[in-house]
């Protein structure tokens, strides 16, 4: 039995905490309030937490017992082995792109208290930098992770993906330059976590067919991208399509978000 053929949601989140009167972007950061309500409100109505391989697991396998062997060391899953809670495959996964240090200094506490998981996906030469692609398009300065803390969240459960090295629009920079920071940005980030590497976030979620094809190249199993959706049977895995919370996400919109992509998409 294909277990797989209801849907997958994953989740679109930048940064936590209240927004600088001064950010340009303010729709990229989420009240620690409001990112704790949205994952209670999940774990409600029973949604199992995955990181995004454990996703590819369990679509791969399309067999519920591949959530019996998920790694529970670090205790900070909710039981995922108990099936019987998840009759109705609700599964979802946080994501993060970019790796500000917000997720580190007010998320993981959130993330952690509801025994939870998450995917960051970290612009690799910018470990314990700042935002340097986002104060180019006017943004205020915001600082990125740490390598301890990387390190820290890797201990948590959460899983650390690729955001390329610098955050370049992939499509409007030669295939050798796009390459490279796909490619590079796994292998920084595989040396100086000791860690596998196995999903991408495409910057600004630009990506053509032949940026797909780098992706592939380049090792990963998958690649998400900012167009609204839900990962169905069939999907294209350098191409999974998610959910997008911003600042302006109450909690009416958040469960209607929910609810649209789980019946319209
Ligand atoms: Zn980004």
């Amino acid at each position: 039995m294909n277990y797989f053929k209801r849907k997958f949601i994953i989740l679109l989140y930048h940064k936590i905490g209240d927004y600088p009167e001064k950010a340009k972007f303010p729709g990229l950061y989420v009240s620690e309030k409001n990112f704790d309500k949205q994952i209670k409100y999940l774990k409600n109505k029973g949604y199992v937490f995955l990181t995004l391989s454990e996703m590819k697991q369990l679509y791969d396998n399309e067999y519920y017992p591949v959530l019996n062997n998920l790694k529970h060391e670090s205790g900070n899953y909710d039981s995922a082995a108990d099936t019987s809670k998840n009759e109705k495959n609700k599964f979802v996964s946080i994501t993060f792109d970019d790796g500000s240090r917000s997720i580190y200094t007010k998320g993981l506490k959130i993330i952690k208290n509801n025994n939870v998981n998450a995917t960051v996906f970290m612009v690799s030469d910018l470990i314990g930098d700042v935002n340097v692609w986002d104060i180019k398009n006017g943004e205020i300065k915001d600082e990125m992770l740490k390598p301890e803390e990387l390190r820290e969240m890797i201990k948590a459960g959460i899983e650390i993906g690729a955001h390329t090295r610098t955050h370049p629009h992939l499509t409007m920079i030669s295939e050798k330059n796009a390459y490279e920071e796909i490619s590079d940005s796994k292998k920084i980030l595989e040396e100086k976590l000791n860690i596998n590497i196995n999903f991408f976030a495409y910057p600004y979620g630009d990506y053509n067919e032949n940026v797909k094809k780098l992706a592939a190249k380049a090792g990963f199993e998958g690649a998400v991208i900012t167009k609204t959706g839900i990962v169905k049977n069939n999907a294209d895995f350098f191409a999974l399509r998610r959910v997008a919370i911003r600042h302006n996400t109450d909690f009416f919109k958040f469960k209607r978000k929910i609810f649209k992509v789980k019946y319209f998409y």
